[in-house]
């Protein structure tokens, strides 16, 4: 087994997955040698499908819009996979919030541009005094909309671009559907189409960090408690910027001008002896919690899910942390509140999971200002990751940062060799063995 590679990919999320097929589509592949490698034992990365039932459950990515995600679903339809509706666009609540909320939106979104600075918060508690905007907040499902660097601008945008909150705004037409089957057929095609192309893939391989050496660089992976080295030309790291961070590669300074943050996502799927809420009316309905379930899917007569950031996804991990017992207690606790069960007990439940995702989204701060879709180290490594895109939080970023990414690449290897700085072959013969 050789240590060298000409490309090698670190990450094998869809960011590395579509650059490996994109390389190899652009005939890279044919004359180079392509590395993927990744920490994890499988590939994926934020896109976890698992089934219940025959009904998939997604523990990352769940649903993309054609309108606001067209490489997505560029790259859906050519797979050929099944799709359909998300049915999630259709809230369903106990109380009059929903309504309101959508009055109250509408209502000050001719006020926002008066308040390019301001959050979110203190936008609403200047036009509805601070309970009240908290409520109102509150009913959007969506913690994150409370913190201070979400401006007014940023939440009207997350609101219209997200499916449970569209029908808040003038953006209500917009479609959303979900992969029958799970995006992890998805992610299997594109791994299946690297293969058969020759692409080598190394997982459960952590890259701990990396040198120069000369024309090259050199990775230093640990793989199963082991260290070992690897060789390449051309290094794409397609993972997100905590992942970088940890990196001796003097991230974010040595790469761009802007700073980084992340949120928590905290997942939590229940399934019952008894299919109760379809006989509720709830299946394929979400409900919107005024507790930290927050958001309540009911999947068709299946399961139950709910779905949470920020602040209601760190008490979600703080509870796990203190055993089961607690965080089931908490969950029966909060759905008795939020559920029309008429003063009766919750059902019994069946089974259960949860993942917890510490930097489930990723993002760049200034979000006004224009980031560039993929990043270069002085190095030459090249970065790609949904954080860098204006679809942050999305597979969409995903695609397009990696397409960039490759670009880049492929452009080197257009270029005339002397103003590239490499040698006048393409391929670099393989060379070491590990
Ligand atoms: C709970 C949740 C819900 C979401 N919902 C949606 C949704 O409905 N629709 C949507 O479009 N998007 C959604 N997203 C976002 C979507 O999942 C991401 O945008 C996308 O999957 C990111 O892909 P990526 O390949 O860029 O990064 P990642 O998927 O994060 O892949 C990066 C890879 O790099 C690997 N890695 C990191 N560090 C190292 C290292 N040192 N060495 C080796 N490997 C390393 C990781 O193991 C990982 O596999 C959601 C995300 C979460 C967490």
């Amino acid at each position: 087994m050789t240590n060298y590679s000409d490309i090698c990919i670190v990450g094998a999320g869809i960011g590395g997955l579509t650059c490996a097929t994109r390389l190899i589509n652009a005939g890279l592949g044919q004359q180079l040698r392509i590395k993927v490698f990744d920490l994890n034992g499988f590939v994926g990365g934020r896109i976890q499908s698992r089934k219940i039932d025959e009904e998939v459950a997604e523990l990352g990515a769940a649903r993309y819009s054609p309108q606001l995600h067209p490489h997505f679903q560029e790259l859906m339809q050519d797979s050929g996979l099944p799709h359909a509706v998300y049915p999630f666009t259709d809230v369903v609540s106990q109380e009059r919030e929903q309504q309101e909320l959508k009055e109250t939106l509408l209502s000050l979104q001719p006020m926002v541009k008066e308040h390019p600075q301001e959050s979110f918060l203190d936008f609403l508690s200047q036009y509805l005094g601070a309970a009240e905007a908290s409520r109102i907040l509150n009913a959007t499902g969506y913690d994150a909309l409370q913190l201070p660097i979400v401006t007014a601008a940023m939440a009207y945008d997350i609101i219209k671009k997200h499916p449970e909150t569209q029908n808040c705004t003038e953006n209500a037409g917009n479609e959303w559907r979900y992969a029958t089957d799970g995006y992890g057929h998805l992610l299997g095609q594109l791994q299946r189409q690297a293969l058969a192309a020759g692409v080598e893939f190394r997982l459960e391989h952590r890259l701990l960090s990396m040198e120069q050496s000369g024309a090259d660089h050199l990775l230093t992976f640990s793989h199963k408690g082991e260290v070992q080295m690897q060789r390449a030309r051309h290094v794409i790291l397609a993972m997100p910027p905590t992942a970088m961070a940890g990196l001796n590669l003097d991230f974010p300074a040595a790469w761009s001008p802007f700073q980084y943050d992340s949120l928590p996502l905290f997942k939590g799927f229940l399934t019952f002896e008894k299919s109760w809420f379809q006989c509720l009316g709830l299946s394929d309905k979400m409900l919107m919690a005024n507790n930290p379930l927050r958001k309540i899917y009911f999947k068709s007569d299946k399961y139950l899910l709910f779905y949470t950031d920020s602040q209601s996804a760190l008490y979600w991990r703080d509870s796990v942390e203190q055993g089961e017992e607690i965080y089931l207690e908490r969950v029966r606790r909060h759905l008795e509140e939020a559920l029309p069960l008429m003063g009766k007990p919750l059902p019994p439940i069946q089974s259960h999971f949860y993942k917890h995702w510490p930097h489930g989204v990723e993002f760049y701060l200034e979000p006004e200002a224009k980031h560039p879709t993929a990043l270069v180290h002085p190095s030459g490594i090249i970065a790609c990751s949904d954080a860098y895109t204006s679809h942050c939080g999305w597979m969409e970023g995903s695609l397009t940062s990696a397409r960039h990414a490759c670009q880049l690449l492929q452009e080197r290897y257009q270029r005339r060799p002397e103003e590239a700085g490499d040698d006048d072959t393409l391929a670099t013969p393989v060379a070491e063995s590990a």
